[in-house]
């Protein structure tokens, strides 16, 4: 049964924080030996039992709880006091008193014999911890701070407990009973997997909601009936944004999560991947800037392949697919090929750095236009109209821009662009490490060259970029670019 666990925050080396690994343990027959029966040992107990764990208490003196339970069979008192050789039939202990020596000397001798101990509000002595739980029917959600931080970890689990609607319980049980015969019927994983999660979503889960469990069962048999074996695949062609992964749309954040296979740019985030199904299959295509590529016959290849194997299949791009990222190509072959498709458009770094850098694209003072160019390479350079480029209050959003700067300053100079026209270069606009380096256009290389820019960065020309400096919100402010004197010095 699915179950997650989420730990939070994530352990940092600053704070000495184990990083925990979240386990769900089978307890049924199983001894557990608890320290202490008062009040707080009762609470650690409680869920032991429904667990079906064998609990032995030691203790002086039994509080009300535990007595009840013993007085039902339901536990056994081991003893009055702590002795190690309790712990040899235990698969786990739990201290539960207020005496802190006795407390660590448990702890040392569950050590010894490697038996996991956890000592009741003592996250530095315990070797495993108990994190806060939302349980529908089978399905347990675990949420852990490693000890940094329960009361959040608790906020975490009111936050969920309302999220999480209550049919999740019977689903759970009425996907265990049909489990083995959806199996033979459906016997590939992955389709399998794509009927399953349908349920929720479709008239079962929907018949559940209104209590109707015989119409869910039946409506279940039905689907399955109906299922097909082997349904068509789907490429979706994802933009995944600039970097930021808040800039994932909803639509691209399903997509990743239902995704078998992920073909993506080296270009996408790592925190993006993140967000995609663990246990999808990612492929990575393509170069950073302007480097070698995954040959665009290879990439439209293995997405063909996939989709004709049954996958749902990602392509995932940086920024917008049909922005300067041959989602056009891509599509375009797909469809000739019958495959079924969709583009989920995605932030395109114009609007992200514009945005990160403070800089208005359009302004009713200064750009009625904004163009979106490339300078990919010398080809694409010289097929420009360098003419129109040139006109004033307009912005240009020039992308692949790093290694073409000097004639591209050239190029709209000679074609009468003010030398004094501001320009401002984004280096990974919105993520954690942006840097924006500004100036005049006539200094505009030697700018980058000194404060070493890289791609990826996207260049803005236009009065628009001055802004970024009385603008900036986001990371450190502008970098100034070099004096006209020390650029043409540099030239
Ligand atoms: N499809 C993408 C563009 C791909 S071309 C989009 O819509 O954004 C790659 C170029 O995009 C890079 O060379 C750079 O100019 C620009 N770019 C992409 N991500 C960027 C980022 N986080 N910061 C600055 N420029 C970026």
């Amino acid at each position: 049964m699915s179950v997650v666990a989420v730990s939070h925050p994530e352990s940092h080396p600053n704070h000495n924080l184990p990083s925990l690994y979240p386990l769900f343990a089978d307890l049924r027959g199983r001894r557990v030996l608890v320290i202490g029966a008062g009040p707080v040992a009762a609470r650690k107990i409680a869920p032991l039992l429904d667990a079906g764990a064998r609990v032995a208490v030691v203790a002086q003196a039994l509080g009300e709880q535990v007595s009840s339970w013993l007085a039902a069979g339901r536990l056994d008192h081991q003893g009055r006091q702590f002795s190690p050789d309790q712990l040899d039939a235990a698969w786990l202990v739990i201290a539960a008193t207020d005496d802190s020596a006795l407390n660590a000397q448990v702890r040392a001798e569950a050590d010894a014999r490697r038996v996991f101990c956890n000592v009741v509000d003592q996250a530095a002595l315990c070797s495993f911890q108990v994190p806060a739980v939302i349980e529908r029917g089978p399905i347990r959600v675990a949420v852990s701070s490693g000890g940094a931080a329960p009361v959040l970890a608790r906020q975490i689990r009111e936050r969920l407990e309302s999220l999480l609607d209550d049919t999740l319980g019977p689903l759970a049980e009425l996907m265990a009973r049909w489990k083995s015969r959806v199996r033979a019927r459906l016997p590939e994983i992955p389709i399998r997997r794509r009927f399953l999660e349908s349920l929720a979503d479709g008239e079962v889960g929907r018949l559940l909601r209104q209590g109707r469990a015989a119409q869910a069962d039946a409506a279940l048999a039905q689907a399955l009936d109906q299922a097909q074996t082997r349904p068509p695949g789907r490429v979706s062609l994802v933009g995944a944004g600039p970097g930021d992964p808040g800039l994932v749309t909803l639509k691209a954040l399903r997509r990743l999560q239902e995704a078998d296979v992920i073909l993506h740019d080296q270009l996408v985030d790592a925190a993006i991947l993140k967000l995609a199904r663990r246990d999808a299959e990612f492929i990575e295509v393509g170069k950073r800037g302007g480097g070698k590529c995954t040959r665009q016959e290879t990439i439209n290849a293995l997405l063909l392949r996939h989709a004709r194997a049954g996958l749902r299949v990602v392509r995932l791009k940086g920024g917008d697919p049909f922005v300067f990222g041959r989602g056009g190509e891509e599509l375009a072959f797909l469809r000739w090929h019958g495959v079924a498709c969709e583009v989920v458009p995605g932030i395109t770094a114009a609007l992200a750095c514009g945005a990160y850098a403070g800089i208005p694209l359009t302004h009713r003072d200064h750009a009625q236009s904004l163009r979106l160019v490339t300078a990919h390479c010398r080809d694409s350079l010289d097929t420009l109209d360098w003419r129109a480029l040139a006109e004033e209050r307009q912005t240009l959003a020039i992308y692949m821009a790093v290694g073409r700067l000097d004639t591209l300053r050239a190029k709209l100079i000679e074609y009468g662009r003010a030398p004094d026209t501001p320009f401002a270069i984004i280096e990974n606009g919105s993520r954690p490490d942006q840097r924006v380096v500004v100036g005049r256009l006539d200094t505009l290389a030697e700018s980058a060259r000194v404060h070493a820019v890289q791609s990826p960065a996207l260049v803005v020309i236009g009065e628009v970029a001055a802004l970024a400096e009385s603008l900036h919100w986001f990371g450190a402010p502008p970098i100034r670019g070099l004096p006209v004197r020390l650029a043409l010095a540099a030239a």
